[in-house]
């Protein structure tokens, strides 16, 4: 049985002290599980700070982005290696929101994917249609397209190491979420497309999680999903209490 992951993905919000605060309520009220996972991402600059205060705790830290070029000239990016020695073991690739304002394409984002494994880092890629994507029915050629396109910059040898986020943008910092026979149907759809692409093995072990207004709400009903692999929550990841409720959910 693949083992759930709940990460809080904590976008631009926090200054330092706010999330060493957060980091600590949440390792406080979690002492790990064989369930689940827990993972932090917070703004860069508070990754050293939160690494800190989980130290002794089993919460995992990772980045909400890294560049793609292992260093160099690019003004304001941060390389996994960066990312690596403070202590960070996952990366969020490719989230919605890094897709719309800032460009990301599928093959830059497999190319960061592929960087991030080479390195030893975890990466969460994540995939999703748009509202009007999935009302002209063409959730299935967005998410194959999206799937396909990354891990075709990817070797054959990381891809057990992959895992991928399904976060529907419609449902991302909505408050609209999506039903769980929804995110099961495309769940099951990525899994086929791993199954096609390299083997019935590989894509049994993939671990996909749904992102999209999880809260407490709905997070057992989600999470009730034996398709759904964990979380990659926004909003509700910001306070100690939604997040730890959703934990539960898990474990
Ligand atoms: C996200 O940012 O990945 C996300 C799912 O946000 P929210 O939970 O706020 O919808």
């Amino acid at each position: 049985m693949r083992k759930k992951l709940i990460a809080g993905n904590w976008k631009m919000y926090k200054t330092d002290e706010e999330a060493g605060r957060l980091a600590s309520g949440i390792a406080d009220g979690f002492d790990g599980s064989d369930k689940a996972d827990v993972l932090l991402c917070p703004p860069f600059t508070s990754i050293k700070t939160v690494v800190e205060v989980v130290e002794d705790s089993p919460i995992f830290v990772g980045g909400q982005n890294m560049g793609w070029e292992k260093e160099g000239a690019f003004t304001g990016e941060i390389s996994p290696e960066m990312l690596l020695t403070l202590g960070c073991e996952y990366v969020i690739l490719g989230h919605s929101e890094r897709r719309q304002y800032f460009s990301e394409s599928d093959q830059l984002i497999g190319k960061k994917c592929q960087l991030a494994l080479s390195l030893g880092l975890k990466p969460i890629v994540c995939v999703g249609e748009q509202l009007e994507e999935r009302e002209a029915d063409k959730t299935e050629e967005i998410i194959r397209t999206q799937v396909e396109g990354f891990s075709a910059e990817v070797d054959y040898s990381r891809v057990e190491e992959i895992v991928i986020a399904y976060e529907p943008v419609w449902a991302i910092g909505t408050g609209k979420t999506a039903t769980p026979d929804q995110a099961v149907e495309v769940h099951k759809l990525i899994r086929k497309i791993w199954k096609e692409k390299y083997d019935k093995q590989i894509a049994d072990g993939l671990q996909i999680l749904y992102g999209g207004s999880v809260k407490p709400e709905n997070s057992d009903d989600l999470l009730g999903e034996e398709e759904i692999d964990g979380a990659l929550i926004g909003g509700a990841s910001l306070s100690k209490d939604k997040f730890l409720k959703i934990i539960s959910s898990a474990t």
